[in-house]
């Protein structure tokens, strides 16, 4: 990445991070899914299909426009395989107009060098490819020695920062592949994370003591900030729930392909309004609720936004929301009849 671009992403995060302290009423990330379809199908995958269409960019736009409007700082576009979307320089280029940082995540098949001078310029400004294995096997096929060569062109071509997260658990067999991959991408010049991956079904295995052993050398190699801001994974990779203020459907909004926003990939369903019709009355109620997931939650984007906000505002529980609405819808009646 260019040092003057990477200045000046850097002053665009600080002054995201500053707003988000100051003010707690929009949206900090967004991931947005313009195709479900993808060109894999690894083994502890909910995400993806193998027949659905993109998403015309006359659609995407206006919900672009709407995130735009809730003052949402970044959108990352998510999957299936965002890449094989046939309007993703559109798109990205659409959510850089509207002022908001623009992220990818894909699984790497589709670099090539031509197409990464395509994204540099759409404007692209962050990318992560999660690789799981150094061969591929029956589980992924988001392997080291099949992406190595993309490695090396986006080593050579990307103008925007790259973060490889090589994964454990979640049926991946051999957890020293974590250590090479993410030793590769130092090498590379990337930055690296870890994930503790959820099973299919969306639960957390405990890790193996071997599982754990490597996950701490990862950690070591990885970005010292991304360490910090990813606490929770040591109590995850012990089994144990943590503690902490999931902002779900609000700070952090899920959009499926379909347009509904949803708390993340692994709670889809909930809320399930419209991103067209969702108000700052729906991000209150989503901001306030107690996720009865979150102690064992695995998603590092969601944590690290939750960190923004888990000093302040405590949480209530579904039950205690409805309670609480029910007695307000009271006061309201008693008032009116006043
Ligand atoms: S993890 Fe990513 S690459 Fe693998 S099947 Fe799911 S969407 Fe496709
Ligand atoms: S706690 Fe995790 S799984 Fe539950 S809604 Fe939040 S991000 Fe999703």
């Amino acid at each position: 990445m260019r040092r003057r671009k990477f200045l000046r992403l850097k002053l665009r995060e600080a002054s995201f991070i500053s707003r988000a302290l100051l003010s707690s009423r929009h949206p900090v990330l967004a991931h947005l899914i313009p195709m479900r379809r993808c060109n894999l199908a690894c083994g502890y995958c909910n995400e993806y299909d193998h027949s659905s269409s993109p998403v015309a960019l006359d659609i995407i736009k206006p919900r672009i426009e709407k995130l735009a409007a809730l003052g949402t700082s970044i959108v990352t576009i998510s999957g299936g395989e965002p890449m094989m979307h046939p309007q993703l320089d559109e798109i990205i280029h659409y959510i850089r107009l509207r002022g908001m940082i623009a992220g990818l995540i894909s699984n790497g098949y589709y670099f090539t060098p031509e197409r990464i001078k395509r994204l540099n310029r759409a404007g692209l400004e962050y990318l992560q490819i999660s690789i799981d294995n150094v061969y591929p096997d029956e589980v992924s096929r988001k392997s080291l020695r099949v992406l190595d060569k993309k490695l090396r062109y986006l080593s050579e071509h990307a103008d925007f920062h790259l973060n490889i997260n090589p994964v454990i658990g979640g049926g991946i067999k051999n957890p020293n592949d974590a250590l090479t991959v993410a030793s590769r991408a130092v090498e590379l010049g990337f930055s690296t994370t870890v994930g503790v991956i959820h099973d299919n079904d969306g639960t957390l295995k405990p890790l193996s003591e071997k599982e754990k052993e490597i996950f701490q050398q990862v950690k070591k190699l990885g970005n010292k900030d991304h360490a910090r801001l990813n606490w929770f994974q040591d109590s995850i990779a012990e089994g144990k729930p943590y503690n902490w203020r999931c902002r779900a459907g609000a700070r952090y909004l899920y959009i499926c392909e379909d347009g509904l926003v949803h708390w993340c990939s692994q709670q889809r369903g909930y809320p399930g309004i419209p991103l067209k019709d969702y108000t700052m009355e729906d991000f209150d109620r989503e901001y306030n609720t107690e996720k009865w997931c979150a102690p064992t939650c695995t998603l590092q984007c969601v944590h690290q936004v939750g960190i923004l906000d888990n000093w302040r505002d405590p949480q209530k529980t579904p039950a205690q929301m409805a309670q609480e609405r029910k007695e307000k819808e009271a006061v309201g009646e008693m008032v009116q009849v006043e």
